[in-house]
């Protein structure tokens, strides 16, 4: 029996993870979902609370949880609320793995909570390492907890690793990336884009927030940071190729030159799957892949110029310290801001340029230290407007 909770249960990975769930039990697999957590989206959380009869249910937002619990009534589902809410329901004593499919930093502390609580972690919030990286793997390292990947390029290379014979036999990470919705534009190009063509991703219907991700490129420079975590690997090793079609969702590259990589069609639904009951494989609601339909399959170098993000990501991860967490934190206020309308495209490149520079490097890293940095990052990009 595997004892789940959810933590982001009503955005686009949270959905598609009950999805999954459900289709686990229509196969007779024993998977109870023990509690569901989002920010505000109540009306959402209460019908997955009727449907999959959780223990406890967590609502970010104050506000929101009140009148959850007011038409949660007639059942015995608790509601959390606040970050403590959330960190409870990451921590939940009956859960033995914790899906944690919020966006942004806000992810971190839960994760941690889940960990030191001996719970697996499945991530898909990257954000959680990007920011605290050294804080996660080392909570994780002395619990004996696992951190499995859901990100899909991070799952491809999990998996790619299955029998890898020890760390020495890696050479290289090869991530795979879109290249999103503005490939091949000139940076003169995009100083116009507004939010919807940003937001019109070509392979995959993502949250808002790793939708614009996707388009800056960011959200590559933030895998490069996720897979160095997670793999222990250096940022010279993790190369980045633009693959159009998202079939190879990564690949590692062995020390004799063997490449071995993950295909399949672009579908969360494989390592959302992968994270819940690996080391099994099931069936899935994923389409077949049929490659003599797509005939042939293309790959690009990446471009700096057009899309800075993902050197500036390789920048904070060779400086350390607290830097990833000032980027990443100046990448959520600028998207914050883009979405609302209030910068330009061009402006969240530059804006998390100026908030790593502002960031001083050699400091050791502690929670507080990486909300601070977070925060100060925030304000920066906010003080900027
Ligand atoms: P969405 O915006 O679709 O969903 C975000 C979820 O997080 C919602 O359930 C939201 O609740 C919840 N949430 C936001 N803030 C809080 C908070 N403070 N407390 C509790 N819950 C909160 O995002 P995605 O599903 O697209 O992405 C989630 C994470 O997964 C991100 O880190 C992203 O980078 C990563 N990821 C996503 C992929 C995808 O295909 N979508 C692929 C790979 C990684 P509410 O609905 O109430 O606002
Ligand atoms: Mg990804």
């Amino acid at each position: 029996m595997r004892r789940l909770s959810l933590l982001g249960s009503t955005g686009s990975i949270g959905t598609q993870t009950l999805d999954v769930v459900q289709n686990l039990l229509a196969q007779g697999e024993k998977i109870q979902v023990e509690v569901l957590a989002a920010h505000s989206n109540v009306a959402l959380l209460e019908a997955q609370a009727r449907q999959f009869s959780p223990k406890a249910v967590a609502v970010y937002d104050e506000v929101a949880a009140h009148s959850l619990r007011n038409s949660l009534r007639d059942t015995d589902i608790a509601v959390l609320s606040g970050k403590e809410g959330l960190c409870q329901a990451a921590a939940w004593e009956s859960a033995d793995i914790v899906l944690n499919a919020v966006v942004g930093m806000v992810g971190l502390e839960p994760t941690l909570a889940a960990l030191r609580a001996g719970k697996d972690v499945a991530l898909a919030n990257k954000e959680t390492l990007v920011a605290g990286g050294s804080l996660v793997m080392e909570t994780a390292q002395t619990r004996g907890a696992a951190i499995l990947p859901v990100d899909s390029e991070h799952s491809a290379i999990f998996q790619c690793l299955q029998g890898c014979p020890g760390k020495g036999a890696v050479d290289q990470l090869i991530l795979t990336a879109s290249g999103g919705p503005f490939f091949g534009r000139t940076r003169e190009e995009l100083a116009s884009v507004t939010r919807e063509e940003a937001l019109r991703h070509p392979n995959w219907s993502m949250g808002a927030k790793i939708s614009v991700d996707s388009a800056t490129m960011m959200n590559k420079g933030l895998e490069i940071m996720e897979a160095s975590w997670l793999f222990g690997m250096p940022e010279d090793r993790i190369q980045v190729v633009v693959h159009r079609e998202s079939i190879i969702h990564s690949m590692v590259q062995y020390a004799d030159h063997a490449v071995l990589a993950q295909l399949g069609v672009p579908d969360m639904a494989v390592p959302i799957q992968y994270a819940l009951t690996y080391p099994r494989r099931l069936p899935s609601p994923a389409k077949e892949l049929r490659l003599w339909e797509l005939q042939s399959l293309t790959f690009f170098p990446p471009d700096p110029k057009t899309f800075p993000c993902l050197e500036l990501c390789r920048e904070a991860l060779r400086r350390g310290g607290l830097v990833p967490a000032a980027v990443n934190g100046a990448n959520e206020q600028a998207v914050a801001l883009f979405l609302e309308g209030k910068i330009g495209f061009l402006q969240i490149p530059a804006l998390v340029e100026a908030a790593m520079e502002r960031q001083a490097c050699k400091e050791s890293v502690t929670l507080e230290g990486v909300l601070t940095a977070d925060l100060d990052a925030r304000a920066f990009v906010r003080s900027a407007l």
